[in-house]
């Protein structure tokens, strides 16, 4: 008798290792590659702590964890300027809202599928509780490609997008924010179709114009928050930014903002790219060629070889910039560009940190590259933790009505940095090395899954 019923725990309870785990989770979801891959990294280092921490996997902790609460797909049907009708596919990942409402991004970009928004909605987890404030998970977003359109029709894909939306968000539910190809104007349409739905008007985005309830600062978040942590990296090594020759990909919200912060702590942006190319600049970039980059990025909406034609500077035509000899490199465009081959170039030449400001910019391959050479490096869901920070802070000074000024919020985003830091240390120290990915990994974990044993079977 007793034997048959430790035979059914055993079978209900598989023994927990990396292959089992993978390969269950591959066959749930079969074909979500970027979603395997994210939970792979994060699996490296939770399966051997919860090995030793028992209490998490009898409650099944990270079964559950990588599981959404919920998906909503959706048609988004909206006219073009040719008076054509267009079909979309909306997008929200409500992914886990033990510590808070749901909150995370909405992407549009013609790449996206459930895979990228379910990897994105999973490192938002830990990327959330490690800001230590009160915020759950998701992410979302669309198919729908606003590169090449008017005006016009971004305001009608993004209110007939947030017609069905609507329906699955709020203030206390779920709380959605920009990403890729969702920037200041996408938010103010997003919001304003939200405000006339609901006839009310509360903080269920964050990412709004300063004269709608916006927080000082949430632009330029992610971008600062990257650079402050790679400081307090270096810091941890009696070490600086100054004088530092720095890469930088990307050149929307994060790369731009990210840029801006080297400048002003005295480190020298020598690439920024885009998905044409990157542009090598030799002498560094100064202000004024990064506010020529900000207009042509946010605003006449061109090419980064643009910037390159016109500061005459030399243009790359389809490469990345990660060749270039450099101290520092920050990825702060999209998913996996720099692999392991750019990894090799980079360590070849002498780079000493890596902070990731996009999503899971790196490879695991290329991670494992740096970790082995003992380079400093960074997950994103500790150096670009910055933006949803400020974006929480959004929403509480939402709840109470008031705004707070610029200076107040930097050194708010500083503390929330340095504290990351602090618990990547805490919970990633080794020997001689400190693993940031575990200790991001580990540290994010322990409050979430606090929550969910609270609560009992969920
Ligand atoms: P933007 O849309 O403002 O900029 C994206 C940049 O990445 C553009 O320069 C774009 O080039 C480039 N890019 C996009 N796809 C590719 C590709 N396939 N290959 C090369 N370059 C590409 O986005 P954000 O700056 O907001 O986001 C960048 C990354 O940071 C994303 O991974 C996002 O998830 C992450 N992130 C953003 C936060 C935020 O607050 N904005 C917060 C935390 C993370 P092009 O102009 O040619 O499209």
């Amino acid at each position: 008798m007793i034997k048959a019923a430790e035979e059914s725990t055993q079978s209900k309870c598989p023994e927990l290792t990396m292959d089992n785990f993978i390969s269950g989770l591959k066959r749930r979801n079969p074909g979500e590659t970027e979603f395997h891959q994210s939970v792979e990294e994060v699996m490296t280092y939770l399966i051997p702590y919860v090995q030793l921490h028992p209490k998490y996997r009898k409650a099944q902790i990270l079964e559950r964890l990588t599981e959404p609460d919920r998906v909503i797909i959706f048609r988004v049907c909206w006219q073009d300027d040719h008076d054509a009708v267009r079909t979309n596919r909306g997008y929200r990942v409500q992914f886990n809202n033990s510590i808070g409402p749901y909150k995370g991004g909405l992407r549009f970009h013609p790449t996206v599928n459930l895979s990228i928004l379910k990897f994105l909605g999973f490192e938002q987890i830990f990327k959330n509780s490690l800001t230590t404030l009160p915020m759950g998970a998701g992410k979302g977003g669309s198919n729908f490609n606003p590169k090449g359109k008017s005006d016009d029709e971004v305001m009608r894909f993004c209110q007939a997008f947030m017609t069905e939306l609507s329906k699955h968000i709020g203030e206390d539910i779920d709380v959605p924010a920009g990403d890729i190809g969702v920037g200041a104007r996408e938010i103010s349409y997003m919001f304003g179709q939200y405000k006339r739905l609901k006839n009310e008007f509360t903080g269920t985005m964050t990412g709004k114009g300063l004269e709608f309830g916006g927080s000082e600062i949430r632009t330029e978040a992610t971008g600062f928050g990257c650079i402050y942590f790679m400081r307090e990296m270096l810091k941890h090594q009696s070490d600086g930014l100054e004088g530092k020759q720095c890469l930088i990909s990307g050149s929307g919200n994060v790369a731009q903002y990210a840029a801006l912060k080297l400048i002003q702590l005295g480190a020298k942006v020598v690439t920024i790219s885009d998905s044409s190319g990157f542009v090598h600049d030799p002498d560094g970039l100064d202000e004024e060629k990064l506010e020529f980059i900000i207009d042509l990025k946010t605003v006449k909406r061109g090419r980064i070889s643009e910037f390159a034609d016109h500061y005459k500077l030399k243009f790359y035509d389809k490469q990345k910039p990660w060749s270039i000899p450099c101290d520092l490199a920050f990825p702060c465009a999209t998913q996996n560009e720099l692999d392991e081959a750019d990894a090799k170039a980079l360590i070849k030449n002498g780079c000493q940190g890596i902070a990731e400001g996009a999503n899971m910019p790196v490879t695991i391959g290329a991670i494992k590259s740096f970790q082995n050479a003992k380079l400093l490096f960074s997950p994103g869901k500790a150096s670009n933790a910055g933006g949803v920070a400020v974006s929480g802070l959004e929403m509480t000074q939402n709840s109470i009505r008031m705004s707070w000024s610029s200076e107040e919020l930097e050194q708010r985003l500083v503390e929330i940095m340095t504290n990351i830091h602090q618990q990547c240390i805490r919970y990633g120290s080794e020997k001689d090395y400190v693993d940031y990915v575990k200790g991001a990994n580990i540290a994010g974990f322990v409050k979430v899954a606090d929550a969910m044993l609270a609560y009992g079977v969920l």
